[in-house]
């Protein structure tokens, strides 16, 4: 028997009693961090005065070569608090978003890009979605991808059909980290043990009610996208391998063909030697077959060796980061400290 769904509207208020965590890594993005913070202000205290929803920041320094910690730790805590952290080096956006995750204090998480990419102003519109509809996971989508490169579309287009292909929990196309948790989401997301983290696949996976919101990407605020061809490339070899099974189906699959291929070659053989009487040339046709079998079979241990790798380091149990330095600032909602006060930028 299921347990009748409790109406949202009962339990609106218990849920944004749980306070919401923006997540936000950041790697060399000193320059946008005070703009952005202010946006991401302006809502923070608009949620507060509205809905009476405690909301913190949570920045981290993903071992940034500029002032990244430095600005961030100086942005005001104005009506909202503020959190400072500095990984030990670069270890990776993935890495950055799970030091937010684990260092969030509020019960509903957010992670969202330091970049402006992804507008501050949708903040309400996911929090509307959690708190007055009930949805669990608030995922947003670019609307279009125009602005983007038809390799790279047509590499994203590839990637989701890979991992999604034969899988219950499919990842939605397009889906991108700026994505709301509500309290249960948050608290199953900490539960995934796994050190290799893909967190758009991780927070389909647990499941709850989910919903899509489209938005418009901004352009980078300055600066230039931290992704290159070959860290893509890794994303979605470490997305693939994490969620699906598919690089060894297409190993069976091969193998199958490779055989069934060999087979009607075989019968072919036979039919020409016994029936015709005719000698099949042997050099070329074995040189040909040896070497598809060597290319197949190379590529497919190279698939295996990626799940091993990947059990390698899951076994090895390292921590996924370590904190350099951690900055709390508490609200002040007395002193409403003007953006001059803040540390040269
Ligand atoms: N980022 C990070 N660590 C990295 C690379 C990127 O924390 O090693 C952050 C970056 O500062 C930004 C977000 O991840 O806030 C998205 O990065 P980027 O804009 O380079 O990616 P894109 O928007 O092109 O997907
Ligand atoms: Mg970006």
């Amino acid at each position: 028997m299921k347990a009748p769904r409790a109406t949202p509207k009962k339990t609106a208020h218990s849920r944004a009693g749980a306070g919401l965590s923006i997540v936000i890594p950041a790697y060399n993005e000193a320059y946008g961090l005070p703009g952005l913070h202010d946006r991401i202000a302006a809502v923070a205290r608009k949620l507060h005065a509205e809905r009476g929803l405690a909301v913190e920041t949570v920045y981290i320094d993903d071992g940034s070569s500029d002032a990244t910690f430095r600005v961030a730790s100086d942005l005001p805590a104005d009506g909202f608090d503020v959190q400072a952290v500095a990984l030990s080096r670069n270890f990776g956006k993935e890495a950055a978003l799970l030091a937010g995750l684990e260092h969030a204090r509020y019960d509903a998480v957010m992670f969202m890009d330091a970049d402006g990419q992804h507008p501050p102003e949708l903040i309400e519109t996911l929090v509307s979605r959690w708190l007055d509809d009930g949805y669990d996971v608030v995922y947003t989508a670019k609307v279009h991808r125009e602005n983007e490169p038809w390799q790279y579309r047509f590499g994203v287009n590839w990637f989701y059909a890979m991992v999604n292909w034969g899988s219950k929990h499919k990842i939605p196309d397009d889906a991108g980290d700026f994505r709301l948790l509500s309290p249960r989401a948050t608290q199953a997301l900490k539960r995934l043990p796994e050190r290799n983290r893909f967190l758009k696949g991780l927070s389909t996976w647990i499941g709850y009610r989910q919903i899509r919101v489209d938005y418009e990407p901004a352009a980078r605020v300055h600066g230039k996208s931290s992704w290159s061809f070959w860290t893509l490339l890794l994303l979605s070899i470490e997305g693939l391998t994490s969620f699906s099974v598919a690089p060894l189906r297409v190993a069976s699959l091969l193998g199958i063909l490779l055989a069934l291929g060999a087979l009607l070659f075989g019968i072919e053989v036979l039919v020409e030697t016994f029936l015709f009487g005719r000698d099949v040339p042997g050099y070329p046709s074995l040189v040909v077959g040896m070497m598809i079998i060597g290319g197949v079979q190379l590529v497919m241990i190279g698939v295996l060796g990626e799940y091993i790798g990947k059990m390698l380091s899951e076994t090895k149990q390292r921590p996924a980061y370590f904190v350099a330095e951690h900055l709390t600032k508490t609200a002040d909602h007395e002193k409403a400290s003007p953006p001059e006060s803040r540390a040269a930028e």
